[in-house]
């Protein structure tokens, strides 16, 4: 663990040893990296290891010297390279400064200088381009020659075993063999595409067209390893990625998500998805942005060390459309809220001349000033005075649902007896039920407990529901109220035996202005607001209305209401747990309502 962790540090460090201008370019960062590497930590080394070798090989001043100044000329060419970001002439650097070596300590090196002279063209074939190759390798040739000669004085390079000219022979074939295994492995490189094996070809393909990012992270959450796809996504080459340089890069704000997702997929051993913001560069001139990412991390099987893959994909497009949605949403909110506030208000000013309507069409009516000629006129009034009450009725509703959904609806809680409420509200129902001869029973439960609610709402309640049930009976039919205590709630219930509701409806049902499909009832009068207000009123008290009805056969409306409303926290959670069957819909569920009183 510790290994890897000092392995992860040095990449970092060395990736921020590269020159700004090839960062960008993955591969020339590793070249750059590398080479900064052997020249500035391997000179570091070597520098280290000099005091013991002066010490075990007696080494003379003067060689001593040489090579000091040769590594500290490395180290410099490492960190030209790291300053400029000009490769190719540092590696020409390097190899000179080997090859001056070579022909300079020859004598005292010995074989040594041969491994000099054939490490030259090595390094430069691992880091180089094909030109510099190649100038390295008539350096080394020139270097060789002109040792041959003598022209440098003393034997050289070729003073210990390799001496005079066959020596030089020698070491230019192997410059030559050096040669070939180069040339064999560019090709190589450059082999067409057919030639190599279907995992090849598998593996290309997805590294072009993936774009989801893969890392690894081991158990601090560090990354540990990045596939190329961070330049797509982030704008970042995979190395700077390691380490922190991931956690780095997320959002601050979503970096406690991030590291819990790593952590549960870590333990959990399951997927777990996280969005994150993440930081976008796009290159020196443009101000990095953040993009939204999906991560899903993986905790990977097999591996010794616990770890996890995270795989993270860009979700700017989706994120948009979100918001577009939910700004829509709220729009739509904002104009519905002003609608209804503008309900309101149009059903308070219409009040004011409607009961003037109605009370001089009363007073026609009832010809309190003196009998009306010719008689018609009294008809007249009489349906003035009626179309007036049915307006009014109307506008009081539009005005109580409009109040109830912009949360204005005053509810003052007071005790009452709930008997007593179903009495009093069956008995104002009696002259409408009567006129179509249906038989409203009450069956009430005995001992039922004093109830704590706004009386007045309802009551209205209990008439909507009841004036629904005589509505929608026929002629003769029995409409059954019934009222009992279950548990912390008072149910009272209205049974018609109707039309009956379809269940495609039912869900529906306490809309404001709907109204069922008329293809299998009688089209009745309505507004469409009778249950809408119901439901609200239900609502502000922590209550429920039910309607479970079946085509044919008959609807039963059962309101569900605190026992005390004003406790009614406690029974919220009951009541959501109530079951919802198909013929069996809940209007109302309780709920807060911002402004609302009860
Ligand atoms: P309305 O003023 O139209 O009765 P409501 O909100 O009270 O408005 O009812 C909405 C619709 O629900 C009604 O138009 C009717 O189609 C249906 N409905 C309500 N109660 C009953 C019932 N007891 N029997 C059959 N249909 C009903």
């Amino acid at each position: 663990m510790a290994n890897q962790l000092f392995v992860t540090s040095l990449k970092a460090w060395l990736h921020g040893q590269v020159h700004p201008s090839v960062v960008q370019d993955q591969s020339s960062a590793y070249r750059h990296m590398s080479f900064i590497a052997s020249h500035t930590l391997g000179a570091g080394v070597a520098f280290a290891l000099m005091p013991l070798g002066l010490v075990w090989s007696a080494m003379p001043g003067l060689l001593g010297a040489g090579l000091l100044s040769a590594i500290a000329a490395l180290f410099l060419c490492g960190l030209f390279v790291s300053r400029t970001g000009r490769l190719q002439q540092g590696i020409l650097a390097s190899s000179a400064v080997l090859l001056g070596l070579a022909l300079w300590g020859g004598a005292l090196l010995g074989p040594l200088s041969l491994l000099l002279l054939l490490m030259t063209p090595l390094e430069a074939m691992l880091t180089g381009t094909r030109r510099t190759v190649a100038l390295t390798f008539l350096m080394t040739a020139l270097t060789v020659l002109v040792s041959a000669s003598g022209v440098a004085g003393g034997n050289g390079v070729l003073s210990v075993d390799l001496s005079g000219q066959a020596g030089a022979v020698f070491i230019l074939a192997l410059l030559g063999y050096l040669g070939s295994i180069y040339l064999r492995l560019e090709l190589a490189r450059q082999a067409p595409a057919e030639d190599r094996d279907e995992d090849g070809e598998t593996l290309a393909l997805l590294k072009t067209h993936m774009t989801d990012l893969i890392t690894r992270h081991d158990q601090r959450g560090d990354v540990v390893f990045a596939t190329d796809v961070s330049d797509k996504l982030l704008g970042l080459v995979p190395s700077s990625l390691f380490g922190n340089g991931f956690f780095n890069a997320v959002h601050v704000a979503d970096r406690p998500a991030y590291l819990k997702a790593v952590s549960d997929a870590m333990t959990a051993g399951e997927a777990v998805l996280v969005e994150c913001r993440m930081l976008k560069h796009h290159g020196d001139q443009v101000r990095p942005t953040y993009i939204w990412t999906e991560m899903r991390c993986m905790s990977e099987q097999g591996q010794d060390a616990p770890s996890v893959i995270v795989a993270t994909r860009d979700i700017s497009v989706r994120k948009a459309h979100e918001d577009a949605l939910v700004g829509a949403k709220e729009a739509a909110n904002a104009a519905s809220v002003s609608n209804m506030q503008f309900l309101a208000n149009m059903s308070h000013e219409l009040r004011t001349p409607l009961n003037a309507v109605i009370g001089f069409a009363d007073i026609l009516k009832q010809e309190l000033f003196g009998p009306l000629t010719p008689p018609r006129y009294k008809d007249y009034a009489t349906l003035i005075h009626e179309s007036g009450e049915h307006l009014l009725e109307l506008v009081n509703a539009l005005l109580d649902v409009s109040r109830i959904e912009a949360g204005k609806f005053p509810i003052v809680p007071e005790p009452f007896d709930a008997t007593t409420l179903v009495e009093g509200s069956c008995k104002l129902m009696a002259p409408a039920a009567d006129d179509k001869q249906i038989n409203l029973v009450m069956q009430m439960e005995a001992g039922l407990p004093e109830m704590v609610a706004d009386p007045r709402a309802c009551k209205q309640m209990v008439l909507n529901l009841l004036s629904n049930a005589v509505k929608f009976s026929p002629d003769g039919a029995e409409i059954r109220v019934q009222t009992k205590q279950i548990g912390r709630f008072i149910e009272i219930s209205v049974k018609d035996h109707g039309p009956g509701i379809a269940a495609e409806d039912l869900p529906k049902l306490g809309q404001p202005f709907f109204q069922c499909d008329d293809s299998y009832e009688r089209r009745q009068d309505g507004s469409g607001l009778g249950l809408s207000v119901v439901r609200g009123l239900a609502e502000l008290h922590k209550g429920q209305l039910e309607i479970a009805s079946t085509v044919g056969i008959g609807t039963t409306a059962t309101l569900r209401l605190p026992v005390d409303c004003s406790d009614a926290e406690a029974v919220i959670e009951e009541l959501q747990q109530k079951a919802v069957s198909l013929d069996r819909h809940i209007v109302s569920s309780p709920r807060r309502r911002a402004g609302g009183q009860g």
